[in-house]
């Protein structure tokens, strides 16, 4: 795989980043018209590249261009991309059974997703999983799972917030646009209470619970909750990370009301952070947990990981879905395990964190407008503040995202006012990747 990147630019070696052509070059501009055609309008395109092949870091476009990836496909290309060992999973799985539906013929590859979830998900108790295809429907089946165990109905989410896509899942979202404008009505009895953004509001841990229970126990009243929904570090919000103390103060209320609490870790999830799930550095143990984006190695699937007891509150028939843990995608996530331990990459994600974030505070200490350092292990941020009023920046990290695009480095915004820029790189990424992209950010703040 590296060899055929290489072939490509001889140069990728010592810089991963090359652009040939300009951006978006030739055969990009040509897909981007046939796109136009026949691709609904609701995808949006963020960058307008299109890709032919990728390898750890790197991504190589249709015109020959290899830009830095900084965004592993939203957090998904955790071991990287193209990873050898997911790729031979693959391959062997998908020349010995495709498909059968597990409720159909069951196989193998299933019950040992859900073995390695038991063990690597936080708690240490009898855990059951349900795999499914993707994020929002791992949480839709958190939430039908917490209904049918608690017998209510009320969901709780905190502001800020993202889980997907679906009716309920946009019902969810903080955001209403894009996620929900237009297509109503969309689920009810879902309600959301204010978060933990130490940066923004400046309250302990403790005090921001407070804010966060008063709020759901006066508007819904403690025992109509079924579940509560929490990233423990917010994803599309802006890699909120919540002060010390405040997931541990929604643990504890909800086990004292029996409200089933679900932590949505489809992006923090699986070594993203420098631990198998986020929510373990803040030493909470959820009821459910949810991952997705991580676990495949870039094969879509997605599971709710939980108590026995919990998990096992639908009938039988209640949960599933045709396609929901295909054996190829489940021979990724085992091999993703294995790549986990064999090449320690918890350590690796560390190691981003360990590179990047003093690297970024550097510039911080430079920039005015660089106003917040965030994060954990390989999921890391910055947000930008305009310095004289004190507002959310958006044209900021818009500019550097497209400067960076055309020096060859692909980052995503992210947060509720499109000010933040995260990272989420595969955890391979080297160190001189690290610095070279880092180095890239600097020299579009000094040209602002
Ligand atoms: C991406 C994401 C989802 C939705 O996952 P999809 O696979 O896109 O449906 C849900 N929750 C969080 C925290 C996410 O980041």
């Amino acid at each position: 795989m590296t060899d055929t990147l290489s072939a490509v630019s001889p140069s990728a070696a010592s810089t991963s980043r090359n652009v040939v052509t300009e951006i978006p070059g030739p055969r990009s501009q040509e897909l981007h018209e046939r796109r136009m055609k026949t691709v609904s309008a609701g995808v949006s395109a963020t960058f307008p590249i299109y890709a032919d092949h990728a390898h750890d870091a790197t991504i190589v476009d249709v015109d020959g261009n290899h830009f830095l990836d900084l965004t592993g496909g939203i957090g998904v290309m955790t071991v990287g991309h193209t990873n050898d060992a997911v790729v031979a999973a693959v391959s062997e799985q998908v020349a010995k059974i495709t498909h059968t539906l597990f409720a159909v013929a069951g196989y193998e590859p299933y019950i040992r997703v859900c073995e390695l979830l038991a063990q690597h998900t936080p708690g240490d108790f009898a855990k059951k999983s349900v795999l499914v295809n993707s994020g929002a429907e791992a949480v839709e089946n958190a939430v039908k799972i917490a209904r049918k165990f608690t017998g209510r109905s009320e969901v709780a989410v905190l502001h800020h917030g993202y889980h997907g896509r679906t009716n309920l899942t946009s019902a969810m979202n903080y955001n209403m646009h894009p996620y929900g404008t237009g297509f109503g009505p969309l689920a009810g009895s879902v309600h959301h209470a204010a978060n933990s953004s130490p940066f923004h509001d400046g309250l302990s841990g403790k005090e921001a619970a407070e804010r966060t229970i008063t709020y759901l126990e006066k508007r819904v009243g403690a025992g109509q909750i079924a579940c509560l929904v929490v990233e423990p570090i917010q994803g599309e919000g802006g890699f909120i990370v919540p002060a010390e103390g405040y997931l541990p103060a929604l643990v504890e209320w909800c086990h004292a009301n029996g409200i089933v609490y679900v932590s949505d870790e489809v992006q923090s999830g699986m070594t993203r952070t420098g631990a198998y799930f986020a929510s373990e550095h803040f030493g909470i143990i959820p009821d459910l947990v949810i991952s997705a984006k991580g676990i495949g190695g870039g094969m879509p699937i997605a599971a709710v990981t939980g108590r026995a007891d919990i998990m096992d509150a639908s009938h039988p028939g209640g949960l599933g879905g045709t396609f929901g843990g295909n054996p190829v995608s489940c021979a990724a996530v085992i091999s993703v395990f294995d790549e986990v331990e064999k090449r320690d990459l918890l350590g690796h994600a560390r190691r981003v964190e360990s590179t990047m974030k003093p690297a970024l505070e550097a510039l911080q200490a430079k920039h005015p407008a660089l106003a917040d350092v965030r994060g954990m292990g390989a999921m890391l941020a910055i947000e930008f503040m305009d310095p004289h009023t004190q507002k959310p920046a958006p044209e900021i990290a818009k500019a550097v995202q497209t400067h960076a695009l055309h020096a060859g480095v692909l980052i995503l915004t992210a947060g509720t006012f499109g000010n933040v820029l995260r990272f989420l790189p595969p955890v391979i990424i080297t160190d001189e990747e690290i610095l070279d992209a880092v180095s890239v950010i600097d020299d579009a703040l000094s040209a602002l």
